[in-house]
């Protein structure tokens, strides 16, 4: 059964995959753009997790997680950049991971696409990458995508956030999740917890009134959302 995080992560999900539906040119077997360099959030990795026990493959997520090459400590979160831009301050972007393809890949497809996070799930393209022709990704699906990170991470405040793999080796220590952790050197959870950082509650959207207008439907899709007899909107103001 899934937590109520998790539950409003998969309504978050729906309702972005609805809003983008056939505007992307995005197609399975597609995947120059899986890199090491994911950011996600404790939410998203306890979902994956959940994923891999269910299906009995934690010997396969111990190896996948050894195959990993090098990560780094996030210390700028979604919603750490908002704010320092809401201020008026200069934020330098930063990368967490690197450029080689992620080990989730299987013949050019993702062995965990129906729990992949969201900065997978909104990289999409206007054009088919090609080697030296990177991504083209609208300014409104940029926004857009921004703004649902900035809620996603809300989501998980206080939790861990950071790449992928530390995130998903900080969690491996969990009760629930033993089977995985007998099979990791210890050294690699230490490094998973090392690299991890702290997410933060929403600060404000970093929108230009133009780019809200276009964002807007998206956001009261989510906000309304409903799990159970209660909205996402009244889940993640505690209501
Ligand atoms: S972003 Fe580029 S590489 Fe990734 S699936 Fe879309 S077209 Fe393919
Ligand atoms: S998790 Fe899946 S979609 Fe995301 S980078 Fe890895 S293979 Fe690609």
């Amino acid at each position: 059964m899934l937590s109520l995080k998790e539950e409003v992560l998969q309504g978050i999900y729906e309702e972005f995959e609805q809003w983008i539906e056939e505007k992307s040119v995005c197609k399975k077997g597609c995947s120059a753009c899986c890199t090491q360099n994911v950011l996600i959030t404790a939410v998203e990795g306890e979902l994956i997790h959940r994923y891999v026990r269910d299906k009995g493959q934690e010997s396969w997520l111990a190896a996948k997680l050894q195959e990993t090459g090098k990560t780094r400590r996030v210390q700028v979160t979604t919603n750490s950049f908002a704010a320092s831009c809401l201020q008026g301050d200069d934020v330098i972007p930063e990368s967490y991971g690197n450029e080689e393809p992620c080990p989730f890949l299987k013949d050019n497809c993702c062995t965990i696409y129906d729990v992949r996070p969201f900065s997978c799930r909104c990289f999409i393209s206007e054009i088919v990458c090609k080697p030296g022709v990177p991504a083209e990704i609208g300014s409104t699906y940029l926004s857009a995508s921004s703004a649902v990170m900035q809620i996603i991470e809300h989501l998980g405040q206080g939790e861990y956030l950071g790449n992928m793999f530390d995130v998903l080796l900080a969690l491996s220590d969990l009760p629930e999740n033993r089977a995985l952790f007998r099979q990791l050197p210890a050294s690699l959870s230490d490094q998973g917890r090392a690299n991890v950082n702290k997410a933060l509650p929403l600060p404000g959207f970093l929108l230009i009134e133009e780019e809200m207008a276009k964002v807007q439907p998206l956001l009261e899709a989510i906000f309304s959302h409903k799990i159970g007899d209660r909205s996402i909107e009244d889940i993640l103001n505690n209501r």
